[in-house]
């Protein structure tokens, strides 16, 4: 878990000072770990795939080490593609934004040698580039690396793919031989590996596990609910569930303190985790959670990041996420430390689009979460009862306590049974909800799918991975009157509608 800020990790003022200019507010994984690997002087070895903030973990610690007066080439990076050299090099830029006189020069084939060569001449001090052009200007004598400092293969197995690993090694072969060293790749296949062997000796090595794969032992599921519903739905989860610990994904801070409280007056071992408490009582939040002193967490997506807890079992996505992202973050959640996890999301009839949108995002299906009907819900409460009371059976007190109530059946002319009735509803009246007499209410079934559109030709019915459609001519009494997307939810991001949320 990454809960070190930038400033605490010893960079460059001046490349401090850009990343904020960015803002950036945390390190990423890889970024905590690689950075002070690299400000240290280690070769590094990372092993990450894309989206995980390669470019920052590097560029950030060795721009930090280098002197940013002497315009020679003092970094240089590899990458497969031209696109990517740009990427890198725009990235370079923009964390080198606050030193003065320093240049940053993208170098790739198809384009002419000429601007290339005047602008090594110029002079600068990172440069970054397609392997076989580089070689070409080694060869040329027209790059000299006299003054490297430092030198990053990005995406390595890319670039044995496209057939440049011979051109890598040569230039590898030509960089100085106390000159710092790390190679990033998404996978480790053994001509990398052989690569990091003799150019990389006694490197450190940083592993990071892509979010996206821990999905795949945590099984997804939707559950359609009207807006003004969802606290009944969550309550009858929670009862039905078999969680150790869940987590409940809110979108507000203070959402998550007024759930805790209505979950806190249901019986639950509940409490709020959000941005508004201070580090402390955030670590005390976690703490109460891992040793089960708490059972559920109700959470913003911001006071949940990273948070590594095996025994959360379940994630309730209450709201909707902003965006595929955070909806892969929350469900990592669970299946920790290779365990099954449990993933269920609530959706208005509003926001059902989002359905589609993750199980592409994620690769993997939904299924329709079945709340237990009223009968079963009944039938659940009865044995709960029965076990509950079942268990006094061995009490202690239990002789006396039949006597007494002998005594009284006596006195009044009444059986046994009528006695325990009259105790039954004497702990309702105390208790209320402890003895299961209603049927509780049937929840409104919603379709996981927007009904048919009536201006689509045909109405071709969307999407539905065995979903039940909804009756017909129920089009949802939830915000009556209300166009849609100017519900009652905060302004701001808005969940991507169908067909938006490509990524
Ligand atoms: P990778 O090379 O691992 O695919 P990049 O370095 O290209 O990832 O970064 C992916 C995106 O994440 C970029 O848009 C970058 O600006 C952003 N990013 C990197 N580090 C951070 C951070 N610490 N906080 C927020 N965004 C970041
Ligand atoms: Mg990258």
């Amino acid at each position: 878990m990454s809960e070190l800020s930038f400033a605490e990790l010893g960079l460059d003022p001046a490349v401090l000072e850009a990343v904020s200019a960015v803002g950036y507010e945390t390190p990423s994984p890889i970024q905590a770990q690689a950075i002070p690997a690299l400000l240290a002087g280690n070769h590094l070895l990372g092993v990450a795939q894309t989206g995980t903030g390669k470019t920052a973990a590097f560029a950030l610690p060795l721009l930090s080490r280098i002197d940013a007066t002497v315009t020679d080439p003092q970094i240089l990076v590899l990458a497969p593609t031209r696109e990517l050299a740009i990427q890198v090099a725009e990235a370079f830029t923009t964390y080198a934004s606050k030193f003065r006189n320093f240049h940053v020069l993208p170098i790739y084939g198809g384009q002419d040698f000429y601007p290339q060569i005047k602008g090594l001449r110029r002079g600068a001090q990172v440069i970054v580039g397609t392997p076989g052009r580089m070689l070409d200007h080694l060869r040329k004598g027209t790059l000299k690396l006299d003054s490297l400092k430092a030198l990053v293969l990005d995406e390595a197995d890319e670039m044995l793919r496209m057939g440049f690993i011979d051109d890598v090694e040569a230039i590898l072969a030509k960089t100085p031989e106390n000159c710092q060293r790390a190679l990033f790749s998404a996978t480790m296949p053994p001509q990398i590996k052989k690569v990091a062997q003799t150019y990389l000796r006694n490197a450190v090595e940083v592993r990071i596990e892509s979010e996206t794969r821990t999905v795949e032992r945590i099984s997804q599921f939707v559950l359609p609910v009207y807006a003004e519903r969802k606290l009944d739905a969550l309550t009858r989860i929670l009862e039905v569930e078999p969680f150790d610990a869940a987590i409940i994904f809110v979108r507000t801070k203070a959402e998550t303190t007024l759930l805790a409280e209505k979950l806190s007056a249901r019986g639950h071992a509940v409490a709020p985790l959000n941005g508004d408490l201070n580090q402390r009582q955030r670590e005390q939040t976690v703490e109460d959670l891992k040793r089960g002193k708490k059972d559920i967490i109700v959470a913003t997506d911001v006071a949940a990041r990273g948070l590594d807890v095996p025994r959360i079992t379940h994630v309730i996505n209450y709201d909707v996420p902003y965006d595929t992202e955070a909806y892969i973050h929350r469900t990592g959640r669970t299946g920790r430390a290779g365990r099954e996890g449990k993933a269920i999301l609530l959706v208005t009839p509003r926001e059902r689009s989002w359905l589609r949108t993750l199980e592409r995002a994620t690769n993997s299906p939904m299924q329709a979460y079945q709340l237990p009907s009223p009968v079963e819900l009944k039938k659940m409460r009865e044995q709960q009862f029965e076990t509950q009371l079942l268990g006094f059976a061995e009490d202690g007190k239990l002789a006396k306590a039949m006597a007494l109530l002998d005594e009284i059946a006596e006195r009044n002319d009444m059986d046994t049974a009528m006695v325990a009735g009259a105790l039954a509803c004497w702990l309702e009246a105390s208790q209320p909800g402890s003895l299961p007499l209603e049927q509780p209410e049937a929840l409104p079934e919603i379709s996981a799918t927007a009904p048919p559109r009536r201006d689509r030709p045909g109405g071709k019915p969307g999407y539905k991975p065995g979903f039940k459609k909804g009756p017909k001519g129920r089009g949802g009494p939830g915000p009556k009157g209300k166009p849609p997307g100017k519900g009652g939810k905060p302004a701001g991001k808005r969940p991507p509608r169908q067909g938006e949320g490509k990524r």
